[in-house]
């Protein structure tokens, strides 16, 4: 990588190298377990520029054609798109369309036809758009380029809100789909981004967030470079709590040359005074994170040598980052609990960790569950009550290792 793929700048400085890993959600059949993985590289660059944290895009393009992440499976986010589609239907005074890019299996737009908008939804990913369109969601079954937009747009007119939640962060060519954001887009439409944010990621040592299919963290710098390039200004930023720190990113189109808004401005001075542009917070982070590995893998084996038995809660791409960049393997979780139908009764990428439903936890009672979708930690040790009560506790990778309950 020689450019930014946000700011373009050049600046770039590689902090992490996490090794070799198979693509986090390539996670695998019991045919497959006879067979080689493919490993890329995974490392983690900041641009010095912008911020932004960026890895590489290493996978074949057609990656996203059958895809296995849903975020129906998890309770925190239904809760959070019903509020989403209530805020769209506010700034749309109810009316206009909504086109939702990377609609995944429709929660949000599902939850804006419960409200009475009109949307469509992009989603590359064949499988999981049949699931959209089984909930009665308009689903284009497309990768969103300038072709995609401009059919869209000839179809069902111009888009009043584009929405795109978690996507922005798999987008390799962020400039060809900024574009396609700018072909669609009524004159006077919003553009609305939800994606993981660069302060939390350094302050949480969120370095598990990084894989091959999450190319970037952005920074509010970042994105305001980004839609710079295409006339729009960041109006509104938002903090989120889900996904370990996320932030809503709202931006209009604006001709005059009118300075930032102050909210915008501060943002800029906060990711300033956190260091996202200096090497030394990398380095630290880097040091950091080395640490979490020695301390995770110290932790695991030294309660299993005790002879603790000790099990994953959750099967998330992220967890796939922490268990192969740190090691663990079946010898030390017994298998990953997984409420996605679509990972059940497969293996792990790389460890080969079988991945069962939920009602194995209390079948099988370990002494430990390791969060691995620990952006979920709250929900699943509430969802475990008869776990907990059974004497079970549960271990937190990120920020630092520890146990709780
Ligand atoms: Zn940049």
């Amino acid at each position: 990588m020689t450019t930014c793929r946000a700011c373009l700048g050049t600046d770039l400085y590689m902090f992490l190298p996490l090794g070799n890993h198979p693509p986090a959600n390539a996670f695998l059949t019991t045919a497959q377990l006879g067979e080689p993985e493919a490993a890329f590289p995974l490392e983690c660059t900041a641009c010095l520029v912008c911020g932004a944290i960026v890895v590489a895009d290493q996978l074949p393009p057609d990656f996203f054609d059958d895809y296995v992440y849903v975020p129906s499976a998890s309770d925190t986010m239904r809760t959070h798109f019903r509020a989403f589609a209530e805020r769209l239907a506010t700034v749309t005074g109810g009316r206009g369309l909504v086109v939702d890019i990377g609609c995944n299996d429709g929660l949000l737009l599902r939850a804006c036809a419960d409200l009475g908008l009109a949307s469509v939804g992009i989603e590359p990913a064949a499988n999981i758009a049949d699931l959209a369109r089984a909930t009665g969601v308009h689903v284009v079954n497309a990768y969103f380029n300038p072709l995609v937009a401009s059919r869209v747009r000839a179809e069902h007119g111009p888009a009043n809100v584009i929405t795109t939640t978690n996507t922005l962060n798999h987008i390799n060519d962020l400039h060809s789909f900024m574009r396609s954001v700018d072909l669609l887009l009524a004159d006077d439409g919003i553009f609305i981004v939800e994606v993981p944010q660069a302060i939390e990621f350094v302050a949480k040592n969120e370095f598990d967030t990084v894989y091959h299919e999450h190319l970037s963290t952005f920074s509010v710098t970042s994105l305001a470079k980004l839609f710079g390039f295409f006339g729009m200004r960041i109006e509104d930023v938002e903090v989120l709590p889900i996904h370990g720190g996320s932030m809503r990113v709202s931006a209009r189109r604006r001709s005059d040359a009118a300075s930032e808004e102050p909210q915008v401005a501060a943002w800029l001075e906060r990711e300033r005074s956190a260091g996202l542009f200096d090497r030394a917070t990398y380095d630290a982070f880097a040091e950091r994170v080395r640490g979490i590995r020695a301390n995770l893998l110290e932790m695991l084996q030294g309660l299993r040598a005790e002879g603790s038995r000790i099990a994953g809660y959750g099967a998330p791409a992220k967890g796939n980052t922490l268990l192969n960049y740190v090691g663990i393997g079946p010898e030390l979780l017994e298998f990953l609990a997984d409420r996605n139908v679509l990972k059940q009764g497969t293996f792990s990428p790389g460890m080969r960790i079988p991945v069962v439903p939920p009602e194995r936890v209390l079948e099988s009672m370990p002494d430990y569950l390791l969060i691995l979708a620990w952006n979920f930690a709250d929900e699943i040790i509430e969802q475990q009550t008869s776990y907990r009560k059974g004497g079970g506790r549960f271990i937190l990778p990120i920020p630092q290792p520890q146990i709780v309950g």
